[in-house]
């Protein structure tokens, strides 16, 4: 199942794509939180209205995250072996023992369609995207085993970890390089783990339609399972955490030369079984 928020008459409505995929049904539920209102629900309240889906407008399927987002850093090998060449190259071994783990403060989140804001060369004149799968916690836990792990997954989506490169670089920890405002599309939407469990999935990214990143979420170091074990490690992981898994090789830091996003630039994002997502980034307030 699709599950799509939607701002509608003034208030955001969570509902479904319908099975011809022209059309979401909106479920009669106080949808403030986004798709997090059907979490732990027995069944799925009934529908009250349908709209064509060219006529809606996105927002984020978790458009307020409760706290910050985790974020897995360098977890696909090809995107460890590009970050060799470039200043990374100090810290960068081919694979760790643990994942790298940062978060994104939960204000950085914006819809498919929203444009994402670039700061201002006197802020950062580095900034980069990073196309992700991105899981969706539904049951809670402390201590979750990897065995166990895909049952807490409640859903599916897609994220763009937009990365100011030369903010990230200057602190030791990444998370100020990360957290500018509307550092986070998120979309278009959210797919249930009874539809898609994320395990060999392909990602790829294009900017103005030319193709950056493309790979399979069988490239991970650390797959999906291991991550939510590794999160939940003395901490309690709450309904409707997020955690994005990291972003393939083909990121502009690692080109050279480097090629940063400017002003107009449209990044698209495709993993299959989710969709698309796509936002422009522009200059200014
Ligand atoms: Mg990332």
């Amino acid at each position: 199942m699709r599950i799509a928020v939607i701002h509608h008459k003034g208030r955001l409505r969570v509902g479904r794509m319908s099975a011809d995929g022209h059309h979401i049904e909106l479920f009669a539920i106080d949808a403030r939180q986004g798709a997090l209102a059907l979490i732990g629900l027995a069944s799925l309240p009934p529908v009250d209205t349908t709209l064509p889906l060219a006529d809606v407008e996105f927002a984020a399927p978790v458009p307020a995250p409760r706290r910050n987002l985790f974020c897995v850093g360098r977890n696909y090998h090809a995107h460890a072996r590009e970050l060799h060449d470039t200043v990374f190259k100090d810290n960068a071994k081919a694979v760790d023992a643990w994942p790298i783990v940062f978060t994104k403060v939960p204000q950085t989140v914006v819809a498919h369609g929203s444009a994402v804001r670039l700061p201002g060369a006197a802020i950062s004149s580095q900034i980069d995207y990073e196309a992700e799968l991105a899981i969706v916690i539904g049951t809670g836990g402390r201590n979750i085993l990897a065995a166990d792990a895909m049952r807490h997954v409640w859903g599916c989506t897609i994220v763009n970890d937009v990365t100011a490169r030369d903010v990230q670089m200057r602190h030791s920890q990444w998370d100020l390089g990360k957290s500018f405002d509307t550092f986070c599309p998120m979309g278009p939407w959210l797919v249930t783990a009874d539809e898609m469990d994320g395990r060999d999935t392909r990602v790829q990214c294009w900017v103005n339609g030319e193709l950056r990143q493309d790979a399979r979420t069988t490239d991970l170091i650390f797959d999906l399972p291991m991550l939510i074990e590794t999160c939940s490690r003395g901490i309690t992981l709450l309904p409707g955490d997020i955690i994005a898994t990291g972003t393939p090789a083909g990121v502009g830091m690692g080109m050279t030369p480097p090629r940063w996003l400017q002003h107009g630039d449209v990044v698209r994002i495709s993993i299959d079984g989710i969709g698309t997502l796509e936002n422009r980034f522009v200059e200014g307030d």
